[in-house]
């Protein structure tokens, strides 16, 4: 347990999706990404940052289906980004889309 591990109580956090481009969901929240790295007991989902790969973040959040209604929460959200939140921006189909991978389409 370290200073940047927190649990998620009362005060529920409903987990955010956005679909990316690739049309999987990604996990948003505070302005980071994060894609599904496994499934786990009780329907809880374990997240990695999006930059985990290129940057060697760390940070990873676990999401728990609400208690009451439809949806996840956020559980538990661990690690402390190394970099800033990716520019993101949505196209015109509503996609999630990484403004970097965006300019490698132009090459
Ligand atoms: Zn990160």
């Amino acid at each position: 347990m370290n200073d940047d591990c927190y649990l998620l109580g009362s005060d529920a956090v409903p987990a955010l999706y956005v679909p990316s481009r690739t049309g999987k969901s990604l996990l948003l929240h505070d302005g980071y990404t994060f894609y599904l790295k496994n499934l786990q007991a009780h329907g809880r989902k374990q997240w990695y940052c999006s930059s985990r790969d290129m940057a060697g973040c760390r940070a990873d959040v676990i999401t728990a289906p609400a208690l009451s209604g439809d949806g996840d929460i956020l559980f538990l959200v661990r690690g402390r980004h190394i970099h800033a939140p990716p520019s993101y921006y949505f196209t015109h189909d509503g996609k999630y889309v990484r403004r970097k991978d965006a300019y490698h389409r132009y090459r």
